[in-house]
């Protein structure tokens, strides 16, 4: 059974080998690398190499932070990746909500939005979207000028309630964290949700709980429990949450085990 952890930013990882290892043990199977730019995206790669013998499976996500000011290099940088490197997904980008950014840091930011949006409709690619709060509207009033782009998700969603039906009703994905164990904002949100609408993510290493200094993908083994312990009548949550990552990143779906246990009989 695969366990997807959508959302990792594996240059920020402390204690990489342990963390990673550890989540292997755990039986998270399948990672999606999200870079915040250029500098993330080199330096994963190097984390990459030194991972190589753990067999980690990943997908890699580049795109321009919202919350950090970028430069017209940085924009021409990601481009260049784009046609050069194995990218599953632009992300993560969308709109700013906890840091102040200037005028023209705000304006480069929007335009360098638009351009970002506009590669993935043209590539077919995969959009994670930070976009929270007050931000959220906004943002799905722009990918309203995107109709094609479909496989896109909110990442660690938190928004007002009619905007989630709103984000439902588009049918596009929602990332849930670990915070769903405790939180009752974050258990609000779950009830809004259709459960093919979900994907599973820690957003490692920023932390959740108010007890942990850090996040880390191992994380979501603990999350997948709690969800089929809680909800134990409705699903695997393990293969639900795999089949929407996989039809998110455009991957193939895999067989369901117990398909795969009645062939061997
Ligand atoms: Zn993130």
């Amino acid at each position: 059974m695969e366990m997807w952890d959508t959302h990792v930013h594996l240059d920020q990882v402390h204690h990489l080998k342990d963390t990673v290892q550890r989540a292997i043990n755990c039986g998270v199977t399948h990672w999606v690398l999200v870079a915040i730019g250029p500098q993330a995206y080199y330096q994963q790669s190097q984390c990459l190499k030194v991972l190589a013998p753990l067999g980690l499976r990943f997908l890699r996500s580049i795109g321009l932070h919202p919350e950090h000011p970028y430069s017209l290099n940085d924009i021409r940088e990601v481009a260049r990746l784009l046609e050069q490197e194995p990218i599953a997904a632009i992300g993560e980008i969308g709109l700013p909500t906890y840091r102040f950014l200037t005028r023209q840091e705000f304006n480069r930011n929007w335009d360098g939005l638009y351009i970002q949006l506009g590669w993935a409709e043209r590539k077919n690619l995969a959009v994670i979207i930070h976009a929270v709060h007050a931000s959220t509207e906004p943002m799905l009033r722009i990918l309203e000028e995107f109709p094609n782009l479909h496989r896109v998700v909110f990442h660690w969603l938190k928004a007002p309630k009619e905007i989630i039906t709103e984000i439902v009703h588009r049918q596009y994905f929602v990332g849930v964290t670990p915070d769903v164990i405790w939180r009752q904002r974050d258990q609000a949100l779950w009830s809004l949700l259709p459960p093919s609408s979900i994907v599973l993510e820690t957003d490692s290493p920023w932390p959740h709980h108010p007890d942990k200094s850090v996040s880390e993908p191992a994380d979501i083994a603990e999350l997948i429990h709690y969800l089929n312990h809680t909800f134990p009548n409705q699903r695997d949550w393990a293969w639900q949450t795999t089949l929407n990552a996989r039809r998110l990143f455009n991957q193939e779906l895999p067989e369901h085990p117990s398909q795969v246990n009645n062939r061997a009989m």
